[in-house]
């Protein structure tokens, strides 16, 4: 792993365990399972989970709450513009169109 692969992969992985922190404590996990392992992977980075847990985070926490798209353009949306905290959701709205929406009102 190179030096810049390291800064941008701690970058992410703060982004994660922010955004977990959003979501977990907006009650938005159903799952026990999967909301011991959102936590886990918040307090201890997502290394070190076992492929099975692994997989519930994929499918029942990444996949539904931290890839966020906008519902406009169809594109991703960054894990730290991912929490909307005017609403308390995950933003569905990238920045370019969210100021394009603001111009609108
Ligand atoms: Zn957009």
């Amino acid at each position: 792993m190179s030096d810049y692969d390291r800064i941008e992969d701690a970058r992410l992985q703060k982004a994660l365990a922010t955004h977990l922190g959003h979501i977990i404590g907006a009650d938005l996990i159903s799952d026990q399972v999967a909301l011991g392992i959102a936590k886990k992977v918040r307090a201890e980075r997502v290394h070190g989970l076992s492929p099975k847990q692994e997989w519930v985070f994929q499918t029942k926490v990444l996949e539904p709450f931290c890839q966020p798209k906008c519902w406009r353009c169809g594109a991703p949306i960054d894990l730290e513009e991912g929490w909307d905290f005017e609403s308390g959701e995950v933003n569905e709205l990238c920045s370019s169109c969210r100021s394009d929406w603001e111009g609108m009102q």
